[in-house]
């Protein structure tokens, strides 16, 4: 079975710093009609200063990188997304541990413990219009798909079009959660900018990854 390896996870976020930057205004653009007009500032400024510590930082294992990550999220972003992406990272990391390399199922086992890190975090349940709703279905087809048997590649595919639907999925959604949770009936029928920017996380792990 194939392996990720450390190399590939660093693409990965480096990917996914891309990805942010190049619809830094579109998420602060969806920020502004529900929150506070700032999630795509705040990403953008904390996925550049990750890119700056792969840039000048050695890692030999994954743990040490997606700790590293997710402190330098918690530490450089303000508002909610710093913190529940930090903790994604950060207990990421912890669940892959002291080795160089992940395989197919072990990298599920991974995306499951981030996620289970932003419930922790944030508390956010399934249709309260968070990250969550984009999150949770993603990792869900990962480790449904390599459960039945599809390659990395095919799994990460499907992780990407379920994390799609999801954020598409929070359009309808009341918010419950995070500063839209204030505006009640009035969140109804926009995109949840923390979705978006999780839709992105994915599709940079199906580009990155494999
Ligand atoms: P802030 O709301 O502090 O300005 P951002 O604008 O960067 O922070 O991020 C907003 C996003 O964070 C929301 O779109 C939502 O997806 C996510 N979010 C907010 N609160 C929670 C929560 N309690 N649990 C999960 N996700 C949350
Ligand atoms: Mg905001």
């Amino acid at each position: 079975m194939a392996a990720v390896r450390l190399h590939s996870l660093q693409a990965w976020l480096r990917e996914f710093a891309k990805l942010i930057a190049e619809n830094k205004d579109y998420l602060t653009q969806l920020d502004s009609a529900i929150g506070d007009a700032d999630h795509g500032i705040n990403m953008d400024r904390g996925m550049r200063a990750v890119v700056t510590v792969l840039d000048n930082e050695e890692f030999t294992r994954v743990a040490d990188l997606f700790n590293k990550v997710g402190m330098t999220l918690v530490s450089s972003v303000g508002g909610a997304a710093g913190p529940l992406y930090g903790t994604y990272f950060l207990r990421f990391g912890i669940n892959a541990g002291d080795v160089a390399e992940l395989n197919a199922a072990r990298l599920g086992e991974a995306f499951l413990a981030g996620l289970e890190g932003v419930v922790a975090r944030g508390k956010p349940e399934p249709g309260d219009k968070t990250m969550f709703d984009a999150m949770a279905p993603a990792t869900s087809a990962y480790n449904a798909a390599i459960d039945s048997g599809h390659e990395l590649a095919g799994a990460l595919q499907q992780a990407r079009a379920a994390a799609e639907q999801g954020r598409d999925d929070t359009i309808p959604m009341l918010a419950k959660k995070g500063r839209a949770s204030y505006l009640g009936e009035r969140s109804i029928g926009h995109q949840d900018p923390g979705a978006t920017s999780t839709a992105l996380l994915f599709a940079a792990a199906a580009a990155a990854l494999p």
